[in-house]
Order: C-alpha cells, then structure tokens, then sequence
C-alpha cells in the first residue's frame, strides 16, 4: 500500500509528536477545510482495522454539543486522530475532567484543545437567562454563569457574547488544569500543552487562545 503523501497523520506511531506538532496539524487541518480543500483522511475501513486493538490519537478536544460543531470535520481529520469530548457548553463536569485524564494518562496525548464556539446555546443561556430550564440545566448553565462572573465579565448593561464564548473556553481550560493534579504535573514538565480556543461558525475561523498555564 502507497503511502497518501497528503496525509497529515501517521497511520503508525513510532514516537509521540510534540505538542506543537500536533497544534500545526491541527491548523494544518483546520486551513485545508476552511479552504474547502479536505482531504478526509483516515476514514476508511482499513483504518479502522488498523485500529482495531489500540488507538493513539494526537490530542483530547472538549468541545460542545452542538451539532454546528463536528469536530472531525473541521480539523479535517478521521478514525483515530482526535479523543472527542463534548457536552452542550464544553462545561469541566466529573466526567469531562476524568475523559482528558484518560486521554492524558492512558493515550498519552500532548495536547488537551478546549474549543468553545460562536452561537452557543449553553453559554448564550449562562449570560442571558430567557428560558425555563430544568434543574440540571439551571445548574450547567449556572456554572458556566460563574466561571463567566468570576472572571470579570460585565453582565451589565448588556453582555459581550462574542467576548464570552472565548472567554469560557479559557474559564473552562483552566478549571480541568486546577482540578487535576495529572494535568498539573505533565504541564510543568512540559510534555503537555492545554489550548483554549473559539470556532466561529459565520466564517469558519478559528480563534486560537494560547496555552493556558499552571495557575
Ligand atoms: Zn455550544
């Protein structure tokens, strides 16, 4: 079998890649796509057989629910690439925080992406409450309102929600560092990078927020 030379990522890992490698291919995807010139990659069958006892994807996205927001698509990667987590508001939950653990632990991933997005729901009903929620909602939505607050966002006279959904993807990336002591560690030696950063739906943009540090 030929080697595709358009692939972006390896089918075999021999080493894991930096975490600056994989923010390059990340882009690299994220241009193809946005260019409309995907390459789909590692989507076939036989992909998936090769898979089949192990995977090694590059880095962990939490990203939200939304159906907007495909995450494969718009890193125009496939089977294997990316260890996807997603609630409605790429909200730091138990389970979020225990997902990027795994991935960190168990696959050895470089990089942890929190990418929040234009539009969104969780986040628009956190800043501007107009619907009647159920208390689980009242309560998602809730922390996601905190972490808004706390973080100096003005609520009044009227909130910045372009500034918010990007800002909540910092909150958030920040919330999974402080809460676990394995991220902590694999940051402080380097071996991991955690990125926050926004898709925007009107223009398919990207906006890339920085690593996000050790408090
Ligand atoms: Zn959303």
């Amino acid at each position: 079998m030929v080697n595709r030379p358009d692939s972006p990522l390896r089918v075999t890992q021999t080493a894991s890649p930096t975490p600056a490698q994989v923010i390059s291919e990340l882009k690299a995807g994220h241009e193809r796509f946005k260019q409309a010139n995907s390459i789909h990659p590692h989507a076939s069958e036989a992909r998936l057989h090769e898979l089949e006892q192990s995977q090694a994807p590059h880095a962990a996205v939490l990203t939200c629910s939304d159906s907007r927001v495909a995450v494969e698509l718009i890193f125009d990667s496939g089977f294997g690439d990316l260890f996807v987590i997603r609630n409605a508001g790429n909200s730091a939950t138990p389970g979020t925080l225990a997902s990027v653990e795994y991935a960190v632990e168990a696959l050895q991933v470089p990089l942890v992406l929190v990418m929040s997005h234009s539009g969104c729901g969780a986040v628009g009903a956190a800043c501007v409450p107009e619907h009647l929620l159920t208390p689980t909602l009242m309560d998602h939505v809730g922390h996601i309102r905190n972490g808004l607050k706390g973080a100096g966002l003005p609520f009044e006279p009227q909130v910045d929600l372009a500034h918010a959904y990007g800002l909540h993807a910092q909150i958030t990336a920040q919330e999974l560092i402080n809460s676990s002591a394995l991220l902590r560690k694999r940051l402080q030696s380097g071996q991991l990078e955690v990125h926050a950063a926004c898709f925007v739906l009107h223009n398919l943009e990207i906006n890339w927020l920085g690593s996000q540090r050790v408090a």
